[in-house]
């Protein structure tokens, strides 16, 4: 039971954080503060070099990737066939590339598993060799979308506060929100029309506006430039391309950075896919261009986990860093070594689906299918749609006991903490210029609960500690 002095600590964590921006909209309109944790999550020093050193690399992988459009067409075309959101994106593509600049500002997630000890158990048929050697297992990098710069940078203050008051330990300090908005401020200098702008593009209904306004308001107060926030309809209806550039309300937009645009909800009307258009036949810079976008599928990723097309792209070094940090990934038509001899993946997955998360080419959380799910999905699933899908070791993350303060209620739960790096990467017609990690996201939830979304009110901000 929880004492008054708790209860009093809470209430007031929550009115601070509601004074920071800590927001969110519920659906009927109203705003209630972002699910939040009061229990930094507890991390090795050198889980977290090893995760911080990353992000750099894994940069840099994805900006190859996107420069090698025969590598993605081959792996995602055939999907295109059954999975038409994908043929629109792959459609989108333009022959002649109007910008030669990129900016990629990527998060990749992780969770840490629990000790070898405890894993012993279990059957690690999927893994990679070496990925013994590292506590790391990469969910996913997003290279589209990667929210809560702004959200997770006033959780830490919070935090940082209440330590500083003796209400809480000491945390890992963390900002990725500043250099996340001196990236965007230079990319737009960079572009080089006077009194341009950042167009956010979002969602009609975004429950996750303030994530989205902070970052805004930060780029104007530090660096006076502008944002327009548009829908991809309103983009369409609204904008116009002049000279190549795309302009809105009056203003050339420099940037375009996407809150939205990766779900086939975001394009229900024919005017959100010509607002699409009208972006790719502009010379704006694109946060991130389509090919960094179709870098960052599932598919990709579960390829990348093969050493012998992960080697293509990075050195041997850099190849066996990122190996060590892969989940067991594979195509559902796969031929895989079980302990009962070899079967094909879907059919194992069918007999182990607590083993396994089935993930279609989506994003945005709620997509993937889970234990019982799996042979349900499978059973129904039409065998041209396979290879729409990939099978993934499902990660045994480590898990530890923490407060949980969701729509003003605070709960003592045992939990899992999915970490993510925010990296920025500058780079020049696939080239390299600037590439470095800036800060941590932490999502904590209950150890019973599948999907990681904090606005869909399944995960709690929260920040790291040494342990
Ligand atoms: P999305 O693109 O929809 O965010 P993710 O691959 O990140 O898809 O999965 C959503 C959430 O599901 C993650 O944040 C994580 O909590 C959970 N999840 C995904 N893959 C795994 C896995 N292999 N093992 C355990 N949990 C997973
Ligand atoms: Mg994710």
């Amino acid at each position: 039971m929880q004492t008054q002095v708790q209860n009093e600590l809470i209430e007031n964590a929550i009115e601070s954080g509601k004074l920071l921006g800590m927001l969110k909209y519920l659906p009927d309109g109203q705003l209630t503060h972002a699910p939040f944790s009061m229990s930094p999550y507890s991390i090795s020093a050198s889980d977290l070099q090893e995760m911080t050193e990353l992000t750099s690399y894994f940069s840099e992988l994805m900006i190859r990737i996107s420069q090698d459009w025969a590598f993605l067409e081959h792996h995602l075309k055939p999907i295109s066939e059954t999975d038409p959101f994908l043929k629109m994106l792959l459609d989108f593509r333009k022959q002649e590339v109007a910008q030669s600049k990129q900016l990629l500002i990527q998060r990749n997630d992780f969770f840490i598993t629990k000790d070898e000890l405890s894993n012993g158990g279990q059957d690690r048929i999927t893994e990679n060799e070496t990925s013994a050697d590292s506590s790391l297992r990469q969910v996913e990098l997003n290279t589209v979308s990667a929210s809560f710069p702004f959200l997770i940078t006033q959780l830490v203050r919070l935090h940082q506060n209440l330590y500083e008051q003796k209400l809480l330990e000491q945390i890992i300090p963390n900002n990725p929100l500043n250099p996340v908005v001196d990236a965007f401020a230079k990319a737009v200098r960079d572009y080089g029309s006077a009194d341009a702008v950042m167009l956010m593009v979002s969602q009609p209904a975004e429950s996750n506006r303030f994530d989205q306004l902070g970052l805004e308001q930060l780029l104007w107060e530090e660096h006076k430039i502008q944002t327009v926030r548009k829908s991809l309809t309103e983009i369409y209806e609204n904008g116009c391309l002049r000279e190549g550039h795309l302009v809105l309300d009056g203003k050339t937009v420099a940037v375009t950075y996407y809150r939205a645009g990766y779900t086939p909800d975001d394009f229900r009307t024919s005017e959100a896919i010509k607002g699409r258009q009208m972006i790719e036949a502009s010379s704006t810079v694109q946060v991130p261009d389509l090919p960094m976008q179709l870098a960052g599928m599932k598919k990709i990723q579960q390829v990348l986990t093969r050493p012998e097309i992960l080697s293509a792209f990075v050195s041997p070094q850099i190849s066996k860093l990122c190996l060590k940090t892969f989940a067991g990934m594979h195509c559902l038509d796969e031929i895989i070594e079980t302990p009962e001899g070899e079967l094909c993946a879907s059919e194992w997955a069918s007999m182990n689906p607590d083993k396994y998360v089935l993930k279609p080419q989506r994003e945005g959380g709620g997509n993937n299918y889970f234990g019982r799910e799996i042979p349900k999905k499978l059973a129904k699933m039409k065998q041209e749609e396979q290879n729409a899908y990939i099978l993934m070791e499902h990660i045994q993350a480590k898990t530890h006991s923490a407060i949980l303060v969701v729509d003003g209620q605070a709960e003592t739960m045992n939990c899992v903490s999915e970490i993510g790096r925010y990296g920025i990467c500058f780079a020049e017609n696939g080239v390299v210029q600037s590439n470095r990690d800036v800060g941590y996201l932490v999502r904590t939830k209950a150890e019973n609960v599948n999907e990681g979304g904090v606005c869909a009110g399944f995960a709690c901000l929260n920040s790291l500690t040494t342990a």
